[in-house]
């Protein structure tokens, strides 16, 4: 194995899940959804299936998919973005990540991310030899993850070449604020930095949330430095088909075309004109999906606090964070692995997504993306530790 991949094992997700099979436990770990999607996409995609929609699509992806990326971005966010060269269709968010990254940076340029960051990012940012500039999100007295400002600063350099953004975070749960969004923003313009936004859970911020979702490509002089990537898996409950997408200024999106044509080359055909056909959903689709989100957020947020973590309630995304101390626990490692055992449950410790893995040491996080029935039994195993 080569040298810069060696820092890294097999990911927490697969060797969690692997732990939930192998124990019977119930999967409050790896973030996917129990139940499917709309209905009208899992018909599409089968009525192009046997359509013969079965050969490679286009490398950018089918003009109807990209089409309704751009219709799906100005309805929501007011982004305008031609289908013809301003959007690519990638297998996942991670596809189009690391594209992007091996698409623009130079061995030995640095990438800021916040962490805890997703685990692909440091891999990508790995293979394309660039280093990454870990920014610290750290739970405030108000229970929201915020960051040092000077931290952010201070990360630029000369050789900063991108900015890495989630929003809302995973695995925290925050929705980045347009105070620290513009902040973000001007340090990009201020050092001729491009940003990448991972967005997929756009259509994950709860009603009570700070501040609305803002795509920081909507900001002053950032639409013509920002690639901005979504992905079909968590909006439309099939993280199953890798069906992501890359929005940006052509320049930016050819480069992460040149890379992706010989990391995939194409993604599935047949699901493509499926995501289609989600994408134009009514709106009352994606404030339905969002508001059941909402209510499973609630019950485990309010089961948890029950069986006596320290709950760090998400405004975001399918995940919730807690601090495990309150417990007994000191290591969110140590208590992941013994959980299973403990009460036949499955969470992911937070601390592998931090450079610095004290910042998270007894921080874990737990998945409501599940049946409200799912969501009963486990909280019924947890109150098992108190
Ligand atoms: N980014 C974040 C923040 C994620 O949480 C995930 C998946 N859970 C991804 C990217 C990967 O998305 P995809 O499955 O579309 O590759
Ligand atoms: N994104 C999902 C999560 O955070 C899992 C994705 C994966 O397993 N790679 O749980």
């Amino acid at each position: 194995l080569v040298q810069r991949m060696r820092p890294f094992g097999t990911t927490i997700f697969a060797e969690m899940s692997a732990l939930a099979v192998r124990t019977g436990a119930v999967n409050l770990g790896q973030g996917f959804p129990d139940t499917d999607g709309p209905p009208e996409m899992l018909a599409a995609a089968e009525a192009a299936l046997r359509a013969g929609q079965n050969q490679y699509p286009p490398g950018p992806g089918i003009p109807a998919l990209r089409t309704a990326v751009a219709a799906h971005q100005r309805r929501f966010w007011g982004l305008e973005y031609d289908p013809d060269g301003e959007i690519a269709v990638t297998a996942g968010a991670t596809e189009a990540v690391a594209a992007a990254i091996l698409g623009l940076c130079e061995p030995g340029d640095e990438v800021i991310c916040f962490e805890p960051y997703y685990d692909s990012y440091a891999a990508s940012i790995a293979l394309a030899g660039a280093a990454r500039r870990p920014v610290t999100l750290r739970p405030g007295a108000d229970g929201r993850y915020a960051f040092d400002p000077d931290a952010l600063r201070a990360a630029f350099g000369p050789r900063t070449r991108l900015v890495l953004l989630n929003s809302p975070h995973n695995p925290t749960g925050k929705v980045f604020t347009p105070d620290e969004l513009a902040l973000v923003a001007e340090l990009c313009r201020e050092n001729d930095a491009y940003a990448v936004t991972d967005e997929v859970y756009e259509h994950l911020v709860f009603t009570d949330a700070a501040s609305p979702h803002v795509p920081l490509a909507t900001l002053p002089g950032m639409r013509e430095r920002t690639l901005r990537i979504s992905s079909a898996g968590k909006t439309f409950s099939c993280t199953g088909w890798k069906v992501g997408w890359v929005s940006g200024p052509a320049a930016l999106v050819s480069a992460v075309l040149r890379v992706k044509q010989f990391l995939t080359f194409v993604n599935a055909a047949p699901l493509q004109p499926a995501v289609a056909v989600a994408l134009a959903l009514p709106d009352d689709y994606f404030t339905g999906f969002r508001d059941g989100m909402q209510a499973r957020r609630d019950q485990l947020v309010g089961g948890l606090t029950e069986a006596g973590f320290e709950v760090l309630a998400p405004e975001g995304t399918y995940f919730v964070t807690a601090d495990v101390g309150a417990l007994g626990g000191r290591d969110g490692v140590e208590f992941c692995r013994a959980l299973p055992e403990r009460c036949g449950v499955v969470a992911v410790p937070t601390q592998v997504f931090y450079d610095d893995p004290e910042a998270g040491r007894r921080l874990v996080r737990f998945a409501f993306c599940k049946r409200p029935e799912v969501l009963t039994e486990a909280v019924s195993r947890l109150r098992r530790l108190a």
